[in-house]
């Protein structure tokens, strides 16, 4: 069959890799791509937020299938777009991707289907938000409701910082994504995260990971796309795991369903666990990045079939073929990021490094320049690995590291430290 992937990242290169493996796959398109994925796929230039442009671009290419990478296209209605059209596609409505888009609609939801969570209140107004924050004292949680990359959720140690919050939000801070302000209740515990695929009725967990949001060893310094991440998440325990399906995803497809507007993709499940139990952080509705990375190297060639399980609604019948393994990820950004940092330095030593089912680097933000690859994006490479053990895939991943002659970048040394 022919496969669209939409998005250009470390994800969906991931995506890439594993789908190419399937012999269902016969021809491979990425859209945009980057450096890597050229050298494993066909790359497009397409408005991959323009849903009749994707449609259109489906009928010229006769693509039989499409795998919806980022957010935003879902958010823009693709995948409602290509379901008009009758193009096969995995990826959540607009409506079901508000899971993810709106904090305060998943807030509804959990209340409406049980599923613990941080207890809330929404405000659209400033004072009222003050006073909520002063009846319920610090520590305490203040987001803004739309997608904010990341940036709009502050977790305020004291009064004074929930309180700035508010007004930076309500004084227009995050535009659109904070006129309206969700403030809860701050959850104790250690995050992990929880891939489940659903077809609007069935569900099938896909693998758990954990990640490193902060840029510097010892999880210091400011908060990034993600450092690195690791699958499993041995936080995550098969009986935790049960609980969260149980008590969470499951609950929540079914109320998307008696909504009228089942939730059919990938459905991210940001958990704190606390004394044995997991509440529900947030909701993505799409694979994480750098997660993706890690949940693909394990999974291999038959994330394709699962994937078109999902999206013709047979996940009824599907199950994973787990192999006992662990598998990591170290991302390698351009000096700087967070901040300012500069594109274009030329990467080396790549095409000499091991490329397979246990050791990949997939590419995050590169293009190719004059036959090199160069740096593109802040966030550039992924440098992932497959073992028996956590420590095993770690240290296959950093003797990679060590073989890329890169000097403008850097990377975090201890991913992993947390399972280790
Ligand atoms: P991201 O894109 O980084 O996942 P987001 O904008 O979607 O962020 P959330 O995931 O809701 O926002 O919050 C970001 C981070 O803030 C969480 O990963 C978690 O560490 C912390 N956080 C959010 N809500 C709470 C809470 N109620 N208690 C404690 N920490 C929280």
């Amino acid at each position: 069959m022919n496969i669209l992937i939409l998005g250009g990242g470390g994800r969906e290169h991931a995506l890439a890799w594993a789908i190419r493996q399937n012999p269902k796959c016969d021809r491979l398109i990425v859209a945009p791509g980057n450096a890597g994925i050229a050298l494993l796929a066909e790359c497009a230039a397409l408005d991959v937020l323009d849903p009749a442009a994707v449609v259109a671009f489906c009928e010229a290419e006769a693509v039989d299938f499409v795998v919806i990478g980022p957010e935003a296209p879902l958010a823009a209605g693709v995948a409602d777009a290509l379901a008009a059209a009758g193009v096969l596609a995995f990826g959540p409505s607009a409506a079901a991707a508000r899971l993810e888009a709106s904090k305060a609609f998943t807030k509804e939801i959990c209340d409406a289907c049980g599923a613990p969570t941080a207890a809330w209140a929404r405000f659209d107004a400033a004072e009222p938000a003050r006073a909520y924050i002063r009846e319920k004292g610090a520590p305490i949680v203040v987001k803004a409701d739309g997608l904010a990359a990341g940036k709009g959720v502050i977790v305020a140690m004291t009064e004074a910082e929930a309180l700035d919050a508010v007004d930076e939000m309500f004084g227009g801070a995050f535009g659109a994504a904070g006129a309206e302000v969700v403030i809860e209740e701050f959850m104790a515990g250690e995050e992990a995260s929880f891939f489940v695929l659903c077809d609007g009725t069935s569900v099938l967990p896909v693998g758990t990971a954990q990640d490193h949001k902060r840029v510097g060893d010892g999880d210091t310094g400011p908060n990034t796309g993600g450092m690195g991440a690791y699958s499993p998440a041995p936080v995550l325990t098969d009986a935790i795991a049960r609980q969260a399906l149980e008590d969470i995803v499951k609950p929540t497809v079914a109320e998307m369903a008696r909504r009228g507007t089942p939730y059919c993709g990938v459905l991210y499940a940001g958990l704190m666990i606390e004394g044995g139990r997991a509440r529900l952080v947030e909701y993505n509705v799409r694979f994480g990045d750098p997660e993706c990375q890690v949940l693909m190297m394990r999974l291999g060639a038959q994330a394709l079939d699962l994937l078109l399980a999902c999206a013709e609604g047979r996940l009824a019948g599907a199950g994973v073929n787990w192999a006992d393994d662990h598998a990591l990820t170290v991302v390698m950004a351009a000096q700087g990021y967070p901040g300012d940092y500069a594109r274009g330095s030329v990467i080396r030593g790549l095409d000499a490094l091991p490329a397979d089912s246990a050791n990949m680097v997939f590419h995050a933000g590169t293009a190719a320049r004059d036959g090199q690859v160069v740096a593109n994006g802040g966030r550039v490479l992924n440098v992932t690995a497959r073992g028996a053990t956590l420590a095993e895939a770690q240290a296959r991943a950093y003797a990679m590291v060590d073989r890329i002659d890169w000097p403008e970048g850097f990377c975090r040394r201890d991913i992993g430290w947390r399972a280790l």
